[in-house]
């Protein structure tokens, strides 16, 4: 039962950052077969093959070649886009910080924009990367602190009778996570180079991050719902992979693509902004001997799913939904319309997408804001200006969004692995500008 939802748990179980949430799709991308590219190094690529490459460890392009390669005639790419960060706090440079000559607390920052109240009470650590040297090589350490080892206690209803009654948080006061008593001091940065297998005085750099240990839950009468710590958007790129890895397609370059820092505005060396998808894409052609004009040809019939989750209706807040438009968990994938393109969906992609839902026998669904609300915005635009092609915004209706502990639907996971299966086997192309869908 809920086998993928399941997998899907472990793998948000073993992604407490974006770094290892990259290194466990590259693990599994090697088990399959994809040869591990260096940006650095010369490309030897060769038709047929499956390669990946990686950027600051944190954002991953995985990509498939189909047999004949170049040919006549190129067929465009099959891409899908998700991201490998959430919102957290970021911990700081010397983040130890004394209170009343007794506790040790931790000084941190927000990373993106997070609900702040799931945070207090419950179990936290910190993981991430350090980066480790003791002479002319700089080593980069994943690291994660796997035990529960901070929290951030609240106030108690008694020492502030008004805090039901809406409360604006102050994260320099009051969302610093308790380390430990008198004795804790100095302590930290020990215990984070023992996880990285260092020694303190190596540390040269470092990018830690809390996480939520709160191990993720599938619940309800049918057990239809999934909830765990980092669904946004860790959900959309465990499908994607499970898609790409399930589909076969012997005339197009399927590609997957997870960005790091989405949720801090994407303009980054490794963001959806950044050039890594289009520097990717050009290489493949440069390196197979295909020239400028295969390339252009090959973009310009190319289609994208932008993947990150949507907005379902919540049960308890009905009015804050669009009037007509109320996406429900498990009623399938959402497509995302936004009339100032803050979503590149328009009536051509959204055609494409649910051609391609219904060849896979799956539900879709639509969001678009209220009309007196702004909403969110994510990586389908940014990424588009850098390599313009045809492209999507869907995703997986939930709830919480931005809360340290989502929660989504265990039929919409198994829809989108779906529907991204079918979309990678049964390439998407244009001929004189229209659109066609054939299995290979
Ligand atoms: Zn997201």
């Amino acid at each position: 039962m809920n086998t993928t939802a399941n997998e899907l748990l472990s793998f948000i179980r073993q992604s407490p950052s974006p770094f290892h949430a990259v290194r466990l799709m590259e693990q599994e991308l090697a088990a399959t077969g994809y040869e591990k590219l260096y940006e650095e190094e010369t490309w030897d690529l060769q038709p047929g093959r499956t390669y990946m490459v990686s950027r600051n460890g944190s954002s991953l392009i995985a990509f498939a070649l189909p047999e004949h390669f170049p040919s006549q005639g190129e067929r465009g790419f099959l891409i899908t886009a998700s991201h490998s960060d959430s919102p957290s706090f970021k911990i700081k440079e010397h983040p130890e910080l004394r209170s009343e000559n007794y506790y040790v607390k931790l000084n941190v920052e927000k990373y993106g924009g997070m609900l702040m109240a799931p945070w207090f009470d419950r179990p936290l650590s910190a993981a991430g990367r350090i980066l480790a040297g003791n002479g002319s090589r700089i080593e980069t350490r994943l690291v994660n602190i796997d035990r529960d080892l901070l929290m951030i206690p609240s106030l108690a209803i008694h020492m502030d009778r008004s805090a039901n009654e809406g409360h604006a948080y102050n994260p320099q006061e009051e969302l610093l996570p308790l380390f430990g008593g008198p004795g804790a001091e100095g302590t930290f940065r020990k215990l984070a180079a023992e996880a990285a297998g260092v020694r303190e005085e190596e540390i040269l750099g470092m990018d830690l991050y809390l996480y939520n240990r709160m191990d993720g839950s599938i619940w309800g009468a049918s057990e239809e719902f999934v909830s765990a710590p980092r669904l946004d958007d860790l959900q959309c790129a465990f499908a994607s992979l499970k898609g790409l890895l399930q589909s076969e397609n012997s005339r197009q370059i399927r590609v997957h693509c997870v960005f790091d820092n989405e949720e801090v505005g994407s303009l980054t060396r490794q963001g959806a902004a950044s050039t890594f998808l289009k520097d990717t894409l050009t290489r493949i052609f440069q390196c197979m001997g295909a020239g400028p004009e295969a390339y252009h040809r090959a973009l310009a019939s190319s289609f994208m799913v932008s993947a990150d989750n949507a907005q379902a209706v919540h049960p308890n807040y009905p009015g804050k939904a669009d009037p007509s438009n109320r996406p429900c968990v498990n009623g399938g994938i959402v497509l995302k319309h936004s009339a100032n393109q803050k979503y590149t969906t328009d009536g051509v992609s959204a055609a494409v997408f649910r051609s391609i839902c219904r060849k896979a026998d799956v539900p879709c669904q639509d969001f678009v804001n209220r009309s007196d609300v702004p909403g969110g915005s994510t990586l389908g635009n940014l990424s588009s200006a850098q390599a313009a092609m045809r492209t999507v915004d869907v995703g997986l209706p939930q709830l919480a969004m931005h809360s340290a502990y989502e929660t989504a639907g265990v039929k919409d996971l198994e829809y989108l692995v779906k529907a991204l299966q079918v979309f990678y086997s049964s390439g998407v192309r244009v001929e004189k500008d229209e659109i066609v869908l054939d299995g290979n």
